[in-house]
């Protein structure tokens, strides 16, 4: 028999290490033969704690919400004295909702312990990366990444085969893989939550990348604000090199990879292709014009390859299981699943994956469980600060790309923030845009000196004090700073301020001509 305990960053804020010595004293008092064990995150962080108990036959019992206390109960009343312990299981609502799920990119999460090399191989680690190295050309390689028709996973959702391809294709001996985990969006923890849980999904992916584009030398550039997900993934690296799934001669194929972490300072611009190789090279993170493109001249201007943690994930699970698989799931445009963090107001906040062309109303009622203290829905927030709002009267939307944009806002990297009745959407839009006015990096005159503009006329109009003609101020703003900036964080800035206006400008017209 075994205990399991969730401890994600979810799990141990809500108090799984402290369950976990609770577990540990009580089975060493009663001198009971149980394993005490650990996993990341399954994706229900409003249930963490959460504790499986699997017994010998592999079955298994989840307990959620687990206390001290209960850590004791489940000792001595569930496993010693066999009571059914019903209060503490798991729900059958909550069971159903991880069951409308589709995991690929979360497959692991929440079933394995991330610190063991032994629990990914038991459930058929690296025999993809074994595949690629040894059966396939780096043509074959990206000829089924372009079958899967995956994307880049961290916003742009751009198609990994011809970023793949374009790598491949340039001429240079010294290429480089890289792996953007640099997660900023406020609202946003899909790739901490797979580095925690299941790091080894993103060597392999990075492994058959590298693969096929010719590159040795790899890094995984990590926010330092996530230094769990750090801890895990350098002892998966550790493991991985030790056990010859990195380094030199892989599989005896003659093929060397390896791969080192970099932890960047938390710049959100940083998560800009160029603006994060100027970090990896040492300089001040700032984006330079492209072309070139880093797939020509990226790091130390070698070819360069960008990825992000979700897009790697995918990766292995492609090949293990097709590339036509996974393009049966989703839409026409969208292929595969998506990772959400579902925040806000929803009321079971957490990870979800989903295929793509589930709608909207699908993840937050459905999935969700729908809005907190059964208030109404107002709107739902996509892409971060580079996105926008979605009201109530779009929550049919699918999810895709293409349907998603058409909304104004974006798919970003998954972060999904729910809003209720009572939320202002021009302070929401005033938050989103104090963000990015504080992230940028000063470059762009638009940019730099729009966003302040636009900001001080928010907080004017959130604090009463709005004056007539703010609006079309605010408007003018918005084309101009989305001309006049070189990339991305300045283009996208003034998409929750063009939302609300689009959705919700009878509150700004509130604000400022009837002072509510
Ligand atoms: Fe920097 Fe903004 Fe210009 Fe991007 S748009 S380069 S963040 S000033």
């Amino acid at each position: 028999m075994k205990i399991v305990i969730g401890e994600g960053s979810c799990g141990i804020a809500a108090g799984a290490n402290k369950v976990q010595v609770a577990f540990e004293e009580i089975v060493k008092e009663k001198g009971l033969d149980i394993a005490i064990e650990k996993t990341g995150c399954i994706g229900m962080c409003y249930l963490e704690p959460i504790v499986d108990v699997i017994d010998n036959k592999g079955e298994k019992v989840t307990f959620v919400n687990v206390s001290e206390a209960d850590a004791k109960s489940i000792v001595n009343d569930y496993i010693i004295d066999q009571n059914e312990l019903q209060e503490l299981r798991i729900s059958e609502a909550d069971l159903v909702t991880i069951g409308k799920q589709q995991r690929i990119v979360l497959r692991n999460s929440g079933l394995i312990d991330p610190e063991r090399i032994e629990d990914y191989l038991a459930v058929d680690g690296y025999l993809a990366a074994q595949k690629c190295l040894i059966d396939l050309t780096p043509d074959e390689i990206i000829e089924t990444i372009k079958i899967a028709g995956l994307k880049g996973r961290g916003g742009a959702g751009f198609p990994t085969w011809f970023k793949w391809d374009a790598a491949k294709k340039s001429a240079d001996k010294i290429k480089y893989m890289v792996c953007n985990a640099d997660e900023g969006d406020p609202g946003a923890f899909m790739d901490r939550s797979v580095l925690e849980s299941d790091p080894h999904a993103l060597i392999e992916g990075m492994l058959i990348g590298a693969k096929a584009i010719g590159a040795n030398e790899g890094i995984v550039y990590v926010r330092a604000e996530y230094p769990l997900a750090i801890v895990r993934l350098q002892k998966a690296i550790n493991q991985a090199r030790e056990s010859g799934y990195l380094g030199t001669n892989i599989f005896n194929t003659g093929f060397n990879f390896d791969l080192r972490i970099k932890a960047g300072a938390g710049a959100f611009v940083c998560g800009e292709e160029t603006a994060l190789i100027a970090s990896l090279e040492g300089e001040r993170g700032m984006p330079r014009l492209k072309p070139p493109f880093p797939s020509q001249k990226g790091y130390w201007n070698k070819p360069t390859n960008i990825n992000n943690v979700e897009t790697f994930a995918n990766v292995s699970w492609i090949f293990r299981n097709g590339g036509e698989a996974y393009a049966a799931m989703g839409t026409k445009e969208s292929k595969g699943t998506k990772v959400f963090a579902l925040t806000g107001k929803v009321a079971h906040g957490g990870l979800v994956e989903i295929p793509m062309g589930l709608t909207l109303r699908d993840v937050i009622y459905e999935i969700g469980g729908g809005i907190k203290e059964n208030k109404a829905f107002k709107a739902v927030q996509m892409g971060g600060p580079s996105g926008g709002c979605i009201p109530a009267a779009l929550l049919d939307t699918q999810i895709d790309y293409t349907e998603i944009t058409k909304t104004g806002a974006i798919m970003g990297s998954g972060g999904m923030v729910v809003m209720d009745e009572t939320t202002c959407m021009v302070d929401m839009a005033r938050f989103f845009l104090d963000f990015t006015c504080k992230e940028s990096c000063g470059k762009c005159t638009y940019c730099r000196v729009g966003t302040t503009r636009m900001l001080e006329i928010l907080n004017r109009i959130t604090q009463g004090e709005g004056q007539d003609g703010d609006i079309e101020l605010l408007e003018e703003l918005c084309y101009k700073i989305k001309e006049g900036s070189m990339c991305g964080l300045g283009q996208t800035a003034p998409n929750p301020v063009l939302t609300t206006l689009k959705y919700f400008r009878n509150e700004y017209e509130d604000h400022i001509y009837h002072k509510k």
